[in-house]
């Protein structure tokens, strides 16, 4: 394909070979109606089936296919990142290689686009796929979140979007290893706008998401948006002091006054494991953080690429455009990586 692409399609994919045929067919026709030079990026994010070799064979049916097969495994965060940064499109799309985001609401995307927006995101109007128990943590996450972050995050929104140029060359800017990219897309503004949709089941295979990975993920989104948890412990020590200097003239008075006694054995135990107890949470908390910090400091690369089909001899773009010999400079979170609605 000669010249630089309009639209880059950026799936990441991790184990999905078996719906990269009914993918590949659907976008094509997707493309087809477009009708923009555009590209597929797929980034193999450490798959360990035949997605590698799939991949190959749909670019030998399809040039527009291109891929980006990372070392290892590094997370949908990340493999997100990478494609961002192969993709060479004026507009770039991000989704699921699952078929649980529809390719044919890229043109509504698309006519988004030309309407000016430089964000369109996919806004699912139900989660009755979920199970209730994720459902309602992710409920409670949001809340916690838009109290905690001052970020908002549009309600349903994931990443299933389309970027604007502009866009896509902020968010390369951001080196933080911790990628919490639907905070992200909030955190870099430009003019957005949702478009609903439904969610479909997953073609093939289950989530690659459990709930600890959720866990995590909410872990890191709160903390790389806030840092509420780390100054709340000093709001806590005064109160905490101020109970106990209340408590202490109050038997200092009752002594004076009634003299002494013994008792008081059990609300000293349950004083001392409360406040070890509160001690060690806020030593937790402060070990997230530093732990973070440990990982951003490091700097190590924020992936790595074996191997980068059919980006050759194409014009780097973007501020931190990654060429297909050179992996991009950010490094990876230790404990992150991935994307669903946590
Ligand atoms: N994915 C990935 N790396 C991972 C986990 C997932 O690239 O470590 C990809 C996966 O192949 C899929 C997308 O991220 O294209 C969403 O994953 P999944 O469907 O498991 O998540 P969910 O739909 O539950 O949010
Ligand atoms: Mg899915």
């Amino acid at each position: 394909m000669p010249g630089t692409p309009t639209l880059s399609i950026v799936v990441p994919m991790r184990n999905e070979a078996k719906n990269l045929g009914p993918l590949h067919e659907r976008l094509r026709a997707v493309l087809d109606r477009v009708g923009e030079p555009a590209e597929i990026v797929c980034v193999d994010d450490g798959s360990t089936d035949a997605t590698l070799d799939m991949l190959r064979l749909v670019r030998a049916v399809d040039p527009r296919v291109k891929i980006v097969s990372l070392s290892r495994n590094f997370g949908k965060e990340v493999a997100i990142a990478a494609g961002l940064r192969y993709a060479r499109g004026d507009a770039v799309v991000l989704m699921d290689a699952d078929l649980q985001h529809p390719p044919e609401l890229v043109e509504r995307f698309v006519e988004l686009w030309r309407q000016g927006f430089e964000m369109v995101f996919a806004q699912r109007t139900d989660r009755r796929l979920d199970s209730p128990l994720r459902r309602w943590l992710s409920k409670a996450f949001y809340r916690l979140f838009a109290v905690m972050s001052q970020t908002d995050l549009p309600p349903g929104a994931g990443d299933f979007r389309l970027m604007d140029r502009k866009v896509v060359d902020a968010l390369n800017l951001l080196e933080e290893r911790t990628r919490f990219t639907k905070g992200l897309y909030s955190w870099v503004g430009f003019k957005q706008i949702g478009v609903p949709y439904e969610v479909a089941e997953r073609a093939e295979g289950g989530s690659r998401f459990n709930l600890l990975a959720l866990w995590r993920l909410a872990v890191d989104g709160i903390t790389a948006f806030s840092t509420l948890p780390l100054r709340v412990w000093s709001y806590l020590g005064l109160l905490v002091s101020a109970v106990a200097l209340g408590y202490g003239a109050f038997i200092v008075v009752r002594t004076l006054l009634y003299g002494a006694d013994l008792p008081g054995y059990p609300s000293l135990i349950v004083a001392i494991m409360l406040l070890s107890g509160v001690q060690l949470v806020g030593l937790g908390v402060m070990g997230e953080y530093v732990g973070r910090i440990f990982a951003e400091v490091k700097h190590r690369p924020l992936f790595l690429v074996r191997e980068a089909v059919g980006f050759d001899g194409q014009p780097e773009r973007g501020p931190e455009a990654a060429g297909s010999r050179e992996p991009a400079r950010l490094a990876p979170s230790p404990a992150s990586s991935h994307a669903p609605e946590p």
